[in-house]
C-alpha cells in the first residue's frame, strides 16, 4: 500500500479537494485509490435487521424512530435460527459480510445482548465477516463482541459535530466518538461513516470528513449514504441530491483515507448504473446488497450480479484486509455480563422540525 496516511486534514484542505473540477477530483481519487487498492474488486455486504423500529430516538432522518409516523412497527429482536437462515442465504449470493442492525439507543446487557452474542459466533464460524450496528457500547461491551468473534462495528457519526445538533437531540456527538473509542480497545475495525442531502452545507461534509479522518487509526470502512427522505420523518421533505454530490464525497474520502473501504449505503437504488460506475472509479470499494437496507428499497442480489458482470468487478473475499477474529465460546467467556446502566447523555436541545413530525404522529 501507498499514501502515508494524514491525520491532521483540516477543513479549508478538504473543501479545496471536493471542489476541484470534477476531473482532476476523479483523476487523483482514481489514482489513489489503485496504488491501495484492487479497482476491480468490491466488498459486498448484507444488512439484516435483526430488531427493527420503536427505537426511543429521534434521529430525524430515520423511519425507526417510534416518535414519528412511518408505518414501520416495532418487531422483537430475531431467533438466532432466523439469523442464521438469512446469513446463508446472503454467503450464496455472494455477500462476505453480515451487517447486523438493532434499532437501540445503546446495547443493554442481558438475555438480548446474550443472543446478539451468539448470531455473532454463528456468522463468524460460517466463515463470514462480521459486523454489528446496536447503538452506543460501553468498552466491556465492545470487548464481549470482540470475544464472541465480532469483525467490525458500525457507528456512523452521520455528519459534522455543528450539524448533528439539527438532526438529533437524544445525544451527543461526543457520544459517538466515545462508543468508537471503546470500540477501539479491541481488534475489532471501525465503520463509521455519515448522510448526505440532510440540508448540510459542503463545509458540514468537510467537518464530518475531518472528524473521521482524524481519528487515529482512520476507519477502516467509511460508509457514505444519500437520504432516502422517508414519509414522516422530520427530512421527508429533503430534495434528494445529485448523483454529482455523491461522486465528489466518495472521491474526497478515497483521496483523505485511502486505505479505508468506501461504501456506496443508502440511496443506492436511487442510481444508475453510470452513476454507481462512476463511484467506483471515484474510489468506492464496497456496496451492501439485498432488496432492503433496514427498511428502505435497495437493488436485490441479481441486480448486482448484472452491474458487476457488466463492469467487471469481482466480489471481495471475506477476511482479505483482516484476519478472521477467533470466536470463544459463551462458557469460555472471560468477559462477563456486567450489568451496566451507562449513562449515555440526553442533550435534549429544541429541533423544530423534529418536533413538528413528532406533533403530526399525535394528530
Ligand atoms: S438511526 Fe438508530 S438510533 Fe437513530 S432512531 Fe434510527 S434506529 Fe434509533
Amino acid at each position: 500500500m501507498n499514501n502515508i496516511i494524514r491525520h491532521n486534514w483540516t477543513k479549508e484542505e478538504i473543501i479545496s479537494i471536493h471542489s476541484q473540477p470534477l476531473m482532476d477530483l476523479l483523476h487523483q481519487a482514481s489514482t489513489i485509490h489503485r496504488e491501495n487498492h484492487d479497482p476491480n474488486v468490491v466488498q459486498v455486504s448484507t444488512l439484516i435487521s435483526v430488531k427493527t423500529g420503536g427505537c426511543s430516538e429521534d434521529c430525524g432522518y430515520c423511519p425507526q424512530a417510534a416518535r414519528y409516523n412511518t408505518g414501520i412497527n416495532g418487531n422483537a429482536l430475531m431467533s438466532l435460527n432466523e439469523v442464521k437462515t438469512l446469513a446463508e442465504g446472503a454467503k450464496n449470493s455472494g455477500s462476505s459480510r453480515v451487517c447486523m442492525g438493532a434499532a437501540w439507543r445503546n446495547v443493554n446487557d442481558g438475555d438480548e445482548f446474550d443472543q446478539v452474542l451468539e448470531m455473532v459466533r454463528c456468522i463468524n464460524l460460517m466463515d463470514m465477516e462480521v459486523c454489528c450496528t446496536l447503538g452506543m457500547l460501553t468498552e466491556n461491551q465492545a470487548k464481549r463482541l470482540a470475544e464472541a468473534g465480532l469483525y467490525a462495528y458500525n457507528h456512523n457519526l452521520d455528519s459534522s459535530k455543528d450539524y448533528y445538533k439539527e438532526v438529533i437531540s437524544t445525544r451527543s456527538f461526543d457520544d459517538r466518538l466515545k462508543t468508537i473509542e471503546n470500540v477501539r480497545k479491541t481488534n475489532v475495525t471501525v465503520c463509521s461513516g455519515g448522510i448526505i442531502g440532510m440540508g448540510e452545507t459542503i463545509e458540514d461534509r468537510a467537518g464530518m470528513l475531518v472528524a473521521l479522518s482524524t481519528l487515529n487509526p482512520q476507519p477502516e470502512s467509511v460508509p457514505i449514504n444519500a437520504l432516502v427522505a422517508v414519509e414522516g420523518t422530520p427530512l421527508e421533505d429533503q430534495s434528494p441530491i445529485k448523483i454529482w454530490d455523491m461522486v465528489r464525497m466518495v472521491a474526497t474520502t478515497r483521496i483523505i483515507m485511502p486505505h479505508t473501504q468506501v461504501r456506496l449505503s443508502a440511496g443506492r437504488k436511487q442510481m444508475s448504473q453510470e452513476g454507481q460506475a462512476m463511484c467506483f472509479y471515484a474510489g468506492a470499494n464496497s456496496i451492501f446488497s439485498g432488496e432492503k437496507l433496514l427498511t428502505t428499497d435497495n437493488f436485490a442480489p441479481d441486480d448486482d450480479i448484472e452491474m458487476f458482470n457488466q463492469l467487471g468487478l469481482k466480489p471481495q473475499k471475506p477476511f482479505v484486509k483482516h484476519p478472521k477474529p477467533n470466536s470463544v465460546l459463551m462458557e469460555e467467556s472471560q468477559f462477563k455480563d456486567m450489568n451496566e446502566k451507562p449513562k449515555w447523555s440526553r442533550p435534549k436541545h429544541i429541533i423544530e422540525r423534529n418536533k413538528l413530525a413528532q406533533a403530526k404522529t399525535r394528530n
